[in-house]
């Protein structure tokens, strides 16, 4: 029998490749298919007799297979499929580029679905590339129900190879067991806030009978996914205050030696935030705070203050990196920063370790082994690393600070995990996390009720805003002139691009394409190098040394750069298909571009700007604030402008509800409360779920 828990692989047709690709996307077990939320629905319920079809209509027609073909395009040596399908009161023609496969699929007489915008050549009106569903009927009986036309029509993220109609037949085998789930939530609570019982919501998240079901199935899937961050944050705070921590005295004189030794003066903004933190740190309550900070604001010098005062204090610090290139970065820039005071500092990754003495300078080319086991012996005094280092066989001797670098959250199994390495387990480091991610203050608050909020809210003085242009295709030539010029003068640039691989779908242009096509036809003359979430550590960490080293001019890259990366002698970054990427996240990407005194650039491309987009990217041109372009970015996405660009994966941790559902946020607020005073089972079985261990 098949159950939530069943492996993937147990479905039909499910074999050694599609397993592959669904697990590249995490999904493993049957359960995580239901979890599978589209991230937007083509609206396809609306079905016409073609004698009624308008150009532009989105519709579906229901009608019969007539003089399907395959044709081979004269000008664009490319495979056309065209058809005719006839209804009772007309018949309209549609074709298919580059999928010779429907004949063999479809056959001539079939009944069909037939789903898409009707398009206009002046004579005629014609279906492109539309989706088609064979009508199945049960001898006698009533027509199987349509999964991928007439209805609202689920899309969800893939991968190269998973095509939509295979994950829609695979989530509707999974929904086959969703009544083995039970729902969590009280009657009463329920009644009160008018929300669908947990099954329907999921089972209408996938395929909503209307635009109504859809609107309550989300809403009951937002509430939950609330309600647990609230019930989370509340109950981590309670049992946080149940541990002491290490009280780190303030060392006045160094910390001064210290900063004396930067080579810049600390914005107010600065040292204010170091201050709070640094005072926190003197409490024997763990310090659990957010320092949220614009790119470029200068959060990395805060955190090093703290660490610095936590080792002259004679214990060990660990700073976490969200990636391999961040955390080898923190590692050079630690180094120099903490010059004044003796430290011995490790860079451990999966692929890479180092170790570092600040005051001789020595490179300690250690094995693994033994940098584990000076940790562990209290002979390191800081440790840099990805997430791998809690997960991995690291010990600490005398753990008393953590920060964790672009990334909000710091889970509560890892919180967890990282008090059993600590070396006192009766005693929690103090934590800080640092982000980018532009929350308004009242909003963070409301999210991350368990964590104080520092805020660095002017950048370093002097510097330069990057001068933001959109770009249309006819002005690419001058913008890479340009650019030559600055490369000339010794800069270096990026070129950002939304994903790796082509997907003439979307008409994005990918990474690998575009790194072809600038490195042999636009600056052949140069060194161009390439970055992807795809390569493996040590090919993206000799990217990026030589890229560091100036030995790339050019690096072409995906949002891999989005957070973190400080290559302050690059100052022009190239955006391609700007529109598909949000205000924040877009603001994020020219951070990297505005890191000395250099005039930096940023040029917006994209294929063809429409009224909307040009509206909205406009909004960087004249705007250079993270806070208030993440607001624009919340009203747009409060009105669904921007339901087809991508959330970036790092601007919350929320997967269906976001930060723009301020209402609801509150709402679930005061629901995590009731809950907690009236429901004491729910709160102990949510306790273990999620792994927040009673004591
Ligand atoms: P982020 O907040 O994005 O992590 P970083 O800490 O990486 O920013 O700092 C960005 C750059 O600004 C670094 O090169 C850093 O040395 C420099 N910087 C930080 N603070 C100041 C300051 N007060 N004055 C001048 N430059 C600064
Ligand atoms: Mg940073």
């Amino acid at each position: 029998m098949i159950t939530l828990k069943t492996p993937i692989t147990e479905l039909n047709r499910v074999g050694k490749t599609v397993s592959a690709k669904l697990k590249k996307l995490d999904l493993v077990k049957v359960e995580d298919l239901i979890y599978w939320y589209p991230f937007r629905y083509d609206d396809f319920s609306n079905i016409k007799k073609i004698n009624e079809l308008k150009a532009g209509d989105i519709a579906t027609i229901k009608g019969r297979i007539e003089l399907l073909a395959n044709k081979r395009s004269p000008r664009k040596r490319m495979i056309i499929t065209e058809c005719f399908v006839t209804d009772e009161t007309g018949s309209i023609k549609a074709i298919w580029f580059r999928q010779p496969f429907i004949t063999k699929i479809l056959k001539n007489n079939d009944q069909v679905y037939l789903a898409g915008q009707v398009e206009d050549d002046l004579f005629n009106l014609y279906f492109k590339n539309p989706s088609y569903e064979k009508i199945i009927s049960f001898a006698g009986g009533p027509n199987k129900e349509p999964t991928h036309t007439a209805r609202m029509v689920p899309i969800y993220s893939t991968t190269e190879g998973l095509s939509q109609k295979q994950i829609r037949f695979l989530i509707k085998q999974a929904l086959g067991v969703v009544n083995q789930l039970t729902d969590w939530l009280p009657q009463e609570i329920k009644r009160k806030h008018k929300l669908i019982d947990l099954k329907t919501a999921l089972a209408d998240i996938h395929f909503p009978k209307n635009q109504q079901s859809l609107i309550q199935a989300q809403t009951r899937l937002k509430f939950d996914e609330l309600l647990n961050l609230h019930l989370q944050n509340f109950l981590i705070k309670k049992e946080v205050n149940k541990y002491r921590a290490i009280p780190i005295t303030f060392n006045e004189v160094k910390t001064k030696k210290i900063v004396e030794n930067l080579g810049f003066t600390l914005t107010d903004a600065q040292r204010k935030s170091a201050w709070q933190i640094l005072m926190d740190m003197t409490e024997e309550k763990p310090a659990n705070r957010l320092l949220e900070g614009d790119v470029g604001s200068g959060k990395t010098v805060v955190a090093a203050l703290a660490i610095a005062n936590a080792v002259l204090n004679g214990y060990q610090a660990a700073l976490l990196a969200p990636t391999e290139i961040l955390a080898a970065q923190h590692f050079q820039t630690f180094k120099d920063t903490l010059k004044v005071i003796d430290c011995n500092i490790a860079l451990l990754t999966h692929f890479k370790h180092e170790v570092v003495n600040t005051t001789d300078q020595k490179n300690a080319d250690l094995a693994r082994a033994k940098i584990l086991r000076s940790l562990r012996q209290g002979e390191l005094n800081l440790i840099i690393g990805t997430h791998a280092l809690i997960q991995q066989e690291v010990e600490f001797n005398n753990l008393a600070l953590v920060i964790i670098d672009e990334q909000h959250r710091f889970g509560v199994k890892q919180r967890q995990a990282i008090r059993e390495k600590s070396g006192h387990v009766d005693l929690l480091p103090h934590f800080l996390s640092m982000t980018a991610t532009p929350i308004p203050r009242t909003l963070a608050l409301t999210l991350y009720g368990d964590l104080d909020l520092s805020l660095i809210d002017e950048l370093p003085p002097g510097r330069k805003k990057p001068i933001t242009k959109l770009v249309d295709p006819t002005n690419r030539q001058l913008a890479y002139d340009f650019i030559l010029k600055q490369i000339q003068a010794g800069r270096q640039a990026f070129v950002i691009c939304p994903l790796i691989d082509e997907s003439d779908k979307l008409g994005v242009k990918s990474a690998t394409q575009e790194y072809q096509k600038i490195s042999q036809e636009i600056f052949p003359q140069l060194k161009i190098g390439l970055m992807h979430g795809r390569l493996k550590p040590a090919e993206k960490d000799e990217v990026m040394k030589k890229f560091t080293e100036n030995k790339i001019q050019i690096l072409v890259s995906t949002s891999v750069v989005e957070v973190g990366v400080n290559i302050p002698n690059a100052n022009v970054m190239i955006i391609e298909s700007a529109k598909r990427f949000g205000l924040a996240q877009l603001h994020q990407f020219r951070g990297r571009v505005n890191r000395s005194h250099h005039q930096s650039y940023c040029f917006l491309f994209t294929e063809k700007f429409s009224a909307k987009s040009m509206e909205r990217l406009k909004k960087l041109v004249d705007c250079y604030d993270g806070f208030k372009l993440a607001e624009e970015d919340l009203k747009l996405r409060g009105t669904g402008d921007l339901s087809g660009i991508k959330q970036s994966g790092f601007f919350s941790p929320l997967k269906i509800a976001s930060l723009g559902d301020v209402k609801l946020i509150a709402e679930t607020k005061k629901a995590s409360k009731e809950i907690i005073e009236k429901y004491s089972k729910l709160i102990d079985k949510f306790k273990l779920k999620n792994n927040i261990h009673p004591e």
